[in-house]
């Protein structure tokens, strides 16, 4: 049995947490959704660098799922995250069931006004609401000094720090780079879903966004083009279905018409079931 203090219940990790910031050890806190790999690791290593205690949360958000989504699907392996997480140096994991963060009669939810209209809001139309809520539950339980986000869900990280401005969370908000497989496919719970083909045409995701980077550097400044060529070269797998590909203001997550400065390309596919995203920041 791993030797970290499991946590299932928000009143013993709210006490927990207290009486270590009452002792003065500052926590850096890693949430998740568990199935944990590579990506997740090298966000628990940024954590463990920055503080005295590194928190780790595995849930499983039931409101950041849409109806017809893959939440019962969604992949589970306690013992290999907890092993995992042991071997990271992880002092506690909160890992509460879903009736211990929603009880019965929960309706309060965080909406951010902007930043959700984007990119995946719109074909996750409640999706974002799901995560400031849980992200704003989980930070009045753990009280975490540092939370550390992956730069893969870019737009997940813009609305988390525009949360942690807007309602004045006292956490140090960190974005780690995105973590990818040898062939450039960003490292994600969901590529368990994939069968060895659909597997293999994922890479084009990178692909796509490294093509995209080359068209920019050569000159080319119309986004709908370049956008374009992106779809094309992405419809080309006949595996893969688009949901969108967009270039956009990194801050304000606005489409952008002309190439002038950093511009994000954001690109989410199916790939079966399967929805992966990924993005690039290209410059
Ligand atoms: P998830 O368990 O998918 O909700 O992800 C938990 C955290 O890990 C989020 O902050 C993600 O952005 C981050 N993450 C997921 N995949 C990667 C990756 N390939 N590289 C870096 N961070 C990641």
């Amino acid at each position: 049995m791993p030797k970290i203090d499991i946590i299932t219940r928000s009143i013993t990790a709210q006490k927990k947490f207290e009486l270590l910031r009452l002792k003065g050890q500052t926590i850096s806190f890693v949430p998740t959704m568990g199935f944990l790999h590579e990506g997740h690791l090298t966000l628990l290593r940024e954590g463990r660098k920055r503080s005295d205690r590194l928190v780790l949360s595995i849930f499983v958000n039931p409101t950041q799922f849409g109806p017809g989504e893959d939440l019962d699907a969604y992949p589970r392996d306690t013992e290999n995250d907890l092993a995992l997480a042991e071997a990271e140096g992880v002092d506690v994991v909160f890992m509460p069931g879903p009736d211990e963060l929603y009880g019965e009669k929960f309706q309060t939810y965080v909406q951010l006004e902007k930043l959700p209209r984007h990119l995946c809001g719109n074909s996750r139309p409640t999706h974002f609401r799901g995560v400031a809520t849980v992200v704003t539950k989980l930070f009045n339980i753990i009280k975490p000094h540092t939370a550390i986000f992956g730069q893969k869900d870019f737009q997940q990280l813009a609305i988390i720090r525009q949360m942690v401005l807007d309602l004045n969370f006292d956490i140090d908000v960190i974005g780690v780079p995105t973590v990818r497989e040898k062939d450039g496919l960003a490292m994600s719970s969901r590529n368990a879903y994939l069968t060895p083909d659909q597997r293999s045409s994922a890479s084009c995701l990178f692909k796509s966004l490294n093509n995209a980077s080359s068209f920019i550097k050569s000159g080319e400044t119309n986004a709908s083009s370049i956008i374009q060529k992106t779809i094309e070269y992405l419809n080309a797998y006949k595996s893969i279905r688009v949901d969108y590909v967009a270039l956009c203001d990194p801050a304000t997550l606005e489409d952008v018409s002309t190439i002038e400065g950093p511009v994000l390309m954001a690109i989410a596919v199916f790939i079966g079931k399967t929805r992966l995203i990924d993005n690039m920041v290209l410059d």
